[in-house]
């Protein structure tokens, strides 16, 4: 007998009406939004609220901040998460927590720690925001209210300065002090923001840093100086929108504050701005080029220049980094000043679409990095040689001008001398360094 023909075509149909629906389905998970899946009843319920809860957090700079969430619960709760946010960025997790819950009463606590520092580090001034989350025995969710704060050193007592889009964080200064420094740097930032192509600033952080020891704590521990900036001490934080600098300067402010603007305008995480242009441009809108011009055209003469195409990233031995800085600066300065600002614009908008910077070069300067480094270069040497040339007109000015040269290059030389010898070993004293040649901890 053949009892087995239809009841196979009868599965087989069967089967084929189970594979055309899931596909059905999977092609609308796909393509629906998700209120088309929630439709279907799979979906969880919205989050319950607890009886009552009351949230803390407790910053313990800079190595953590503890959050605890004491409350009542109508059920047995089982798990308890922390959920947090980091200001606008993408930086969100979750950290399971410790639960205490009593048999009868239903009160129940929770403590979670975020770690701040070390690889977990997060910058000062960042806004957290967190709320607590749980699961009772049956599954149901229960959310707490969402509570926010700044992450700053609870030490001090920090004030607030709003200045367009940036809100500067200091305290231990004058208000009127701080209100200038930041409008002064307003003006800048908002060149730099024209030059990089950015409609509008998104808004960002600026944590003033008034003294060392508080630099310690503040700063993260980096041995390296491809995140910090040798000029000025500070950080700047892209993803987070938030930049830590050493006093009120104007020029630190400014020369941070263009980094993230040009971190706004060059968000791809295709794109890659080599830090010769990077910093190069944050010292253009300086007040100031603070000898670094002079410093550039000497060791060029001296021929202590790297090219431009092993300048990709600041260099991390203590010596390299002036001369790093001072190139940078000089480069840029060039291409603006020769080429004009809309190259540079067109360069800046090529970057954040993803072309090397080889590629991008050639396209609006029709020349290659080398070719555009000598092209500063060949300026330099005629300016030099000028300044030598000692004015014939009167022997007197002339006897002048040559003792105060030789003056001049006795005092380098003792001083290139003085470095020499002394070398500094120690990073600390390497920010110590450069504290006191920047002026940096001036009020
Ligand atoms: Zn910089």
């Amino acid at each position: 007998m053949d009892m087995t023909g239809h009841p196979r075509i009868h599965v087989f149909i069967a089967f084929a009406k189970i594979v055309a629906a899931a596909t059905i389905v999977f092609i609308l998970t796909i393509l629906c939004p998700k209120p088309f899946i929630h439709g279907q009843g799979h979906t969880e319920e919205p989050p319950k609220r607890f009886l009552h809860e009351s949230l803390k957090h407790e910053i313990n700079f800079p190595n953590e901040v503890t959050f605890t969430i004491n409350g009542y619960s109508q059920v047995d709760l089982r798990q308890l998460t922390l959920n947090y946010q980091i200001s606008e960025s993408k930086v969100r997790g979750y950290i399971y927590s410790e639960i205490e819950q009593e048999i009868a009463g239903k009160a129940f606590s929770g403590v979670s720690t975020l770690s701040t520092s070390g690889n977990s580090y997060i910058p000062s001034g960042v806004r957290i925001r967190y709320y607590f989350e749980a699961r009772d025995i049956n599954g149901n969710r229960y959310k707490s209210l969402t509570k926010e704060f700044d992450y700053l050193n609870p030490e001090y007592p920090w004030r607030s300065t709003q200045v367009g889009p940036m809100t500067i964080f200091w305290h231990g200064f004058q208000h009127l002090d701080v209100a200038k420094s930041g409008e002064k740097a307003y003006v800048a930032i908002q060149e730099a923001a024209a030059i990089s192509n950015l409609q509008e600033v998104e808004p960002f952080r600026a944590v003033i840093i008034n003294n060392p020891r508080e630099a310690a704590e503040a700063f993260p521990t980096v041995s390296s100086t491809s995140l910090k900036d040798g000029l000025y001490g500070g950080f700047a934080f892209r993803d987070y929108g938030v930049f830590l600098i050493g006093g009120i300067g104007a020029d630190g402010l400014i020369h941070e504050g263009t980094h993230i603007v040009i971190g706004q305008a060059v968000d791809s995480p295709f794109s890659k701005m080599p830090a010769w242009l990077n910093e190069g441009l944050a010292m253009y809108f300086e007040s100031s080029d603070h000898g670094r011009l002079a410093i550039a055209e000497r060791a060029y003469l001296n021929g202590e220049l790297m090219p431009l195409s092993s300048m990709g990233a600041v260099p991390g031995k203590p010596r390299d980094v002036r001369i790093f800085y001072a190139h940078s600066q000089a480069v840029v300065k060039h291409m603006v000043d020769r080429f004009g600002k809309a190259k540079m614009s067109r360069l800046i908008t090529d970057l954040g679409n993803g072309l090397s910077i080889d590629t991008a070069i050639e396209k609006t300067y029709s020349m290659t990095l080398e070719d555009l480094d000598s092209d500063w270069q060949k300026g330099v040497q005629p300016t030099f040689e000028r300044r030598l040339i000692v004015d014939p007109g009167t022997f007197w000015t002339s006897t002048m001008m040559g003792i105060a040269f030789i003056f001049a290059v006795t005092v380098t030389g003792i001083n290139w001398l003085r470095k020499k010898t002394s070398e500094p070993v120690d990073p600390a004293d390497r920010l110590r360094e450069d504290e006191y040649e920047e002026g940096y901890w001036d009020k």
